[in-house]
């Protein structure tokens, strides 16, 4: 079905208001029942976890499995239109759904974003409009293909075609030799080789689009990953080289524009510092949803990546937001929680007591190292105050410091 404008508007209201549905329930998920609340609407949460973070906060909660006839029947039933907090939703699910009610995005977009064959293979056309290459890469399906790995793609990282996140299912390898036992490890399924890439910086753009092709973008925001996860996002003026960054929006543009996307997509991209190859934009991944890195858009920009999700989805007009404040996103992961073997609560009062400080936490009741458990955004007229006062709330937390 065709996004129209499902506005909450009075005579909705006289029946019941209109239900913005998603599918999966963590914190995406509930940041988005957040926005799609504040602007009137009712939200419907479709996720097998009674006690998930987006669950415990929409207006119906709908505890089955993602392929649950049932469920679906439910959630249509109720939806005017449904987007995913979630790549890895079965593309299947989303195209029943799309049979009767508005989806965003389509299963066709999300289908290619769950595989890095082909995503990759996405890349690699939009990048003849753009010049934004993948990583040098190939794909690992069969011991023929391990055979005939080039030699220029080590040392690499060896990722699972489908399914990987958070750094899971990437094992370096840095000799032929190791191959076969790394594809072992991950299972003997379809995988993708990247060359390793030295790094001088990454970046992630978001962008926008809606049904009639309106395309807005939020800032190019910097990120610093450890251990694979990431764990700081910067938006600082001045900061990022102005062609680049003009680089990485148009490069995300006509990634959209080339998938037909509708709604908000995030593109990951390298900042390759490697000789001849020095400041290279490289294109990494993408998320067909809000992601990680545009957190911040909460609290330092006049529309969250939330919001325009709920815009997109409900055929809202589209405007391009503008960041009030410079910012600096700290994740706090499960680890906080954990001091020498023991459960510890941060001590919060500290770094709240810190100007511009906006916490974030998602209601999960337990802490897991390398768990997304919250995050904060520090913002402030300028760049260098607020890096100076993140610095200072990880400090206090017992974060390393990352600058
Ligand atoms: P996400 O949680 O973002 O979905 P993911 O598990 O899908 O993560 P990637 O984004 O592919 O993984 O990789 C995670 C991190 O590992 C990157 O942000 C980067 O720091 C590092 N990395 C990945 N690929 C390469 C590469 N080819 N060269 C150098 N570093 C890389
Ligand atoms: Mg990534």
């Amino acid at each position: 079905m065709n996004v129209g404008a499902l506005l909450p508007g009075p005579q909705a209201q006289a029946s019941r208001p209109v239900t913005l549905g998603v599918l999966g329930g963590g914190q995406l998920g509930r940041m988005f029942v957040h926005a799609a609340q504040a602007m009137g609407f009712q939200a419907a949460v479709l996720d097998p976890d009674p006690a998930s973070p987006a669950g415990r906060v929409a207006d119906v909660h709908i505890a089955t499995a993602y392929d649950d006839e049932q469920g679906l029947a439910q959630l249509m039933q109720r939806c005017e239109a449904v987007t995913t907090e979630f790549e890895n939703v079965p593309a299947q699910v989303l195209a029943t759904l799309a049979a009767q009610r508005v989806v965003a995005p389509a299963a066709a977009a999300v289908a290619v974003a769950q595989d890095r064959r082909r995503e990759k293979a996405h890349f690699a056309a939009s990048a003849r409009r753009t010049g934004v290459v993948p990583a040098p890469h190939a794909v690992v399906e069969n011991e023929t293909d391990l055979a005939h790995v080039p030699a220029a793609l080590l040392p690499g990282i060896l990722k699972t075609a489908r399914l990987g996140y958070d750094g899971k299912g990437q094992i370096r390898v840095d000799h032929h030799d190791d191959l076969r036992a790394a594809w072992q490890q991950l299972g003997s399924v379809p995988c993708v080789l990247e060359r390793r890439l030295a790094l001088r910086d990454e970046l992630s753009v978001i962008v926008a689009r809606s049904a009639n092709g309106t395309m807005v973008t939020l800032p190019v925001q910097r990120n610093v990953h450890r251990a694979g996860i990431l764990a700081v996002t910067e938006v600082l003026p001045g900061v990022i080289p102005e062609a680049l960054q003009r680089q990485a929006e148009a490069a995300t543009q006509a990634i959209a524009e080339d998938l037909g996307y509708v709604g908000v997509l995030c593109v990951e991209f390298f900042v390759v510092e490697d000789g001849t190859r020095d400041g290279q934009l490289v294109v990494n991944e993408m998320a067909p949803r809000p992601h990680n890195s545009g957190h911040y858009s909460i609290d330092a920009c006049d529309v969250s990546q939330f919001e325009l999700q709920v815009r997109t989805l409900a055929g809202l007009p589209l405007v391009a937001p503008r960041a009030h404040s410079a910012a600096v996103m700290l994740n706090l992961l499960g680890d906080l929680w954990w001091r020498d073997g023991q459960a510890v609560t941060p001590d919060w009062a500290s770094v709240l007591a810190l100007p511009g400080v906006h916490l974030h936490l998602y209601g999960k009741a337990q802490a897991r190292p390398g768990r997304k458990m919250g995050h904060l955004t520090v913002t402030a007229a300028d760049g260098a105050t607020a890096c100076r006062i993140a610095l200072t709330a990880a400090q206090r937390l017992g974060m390393a410091p990352w600058r």
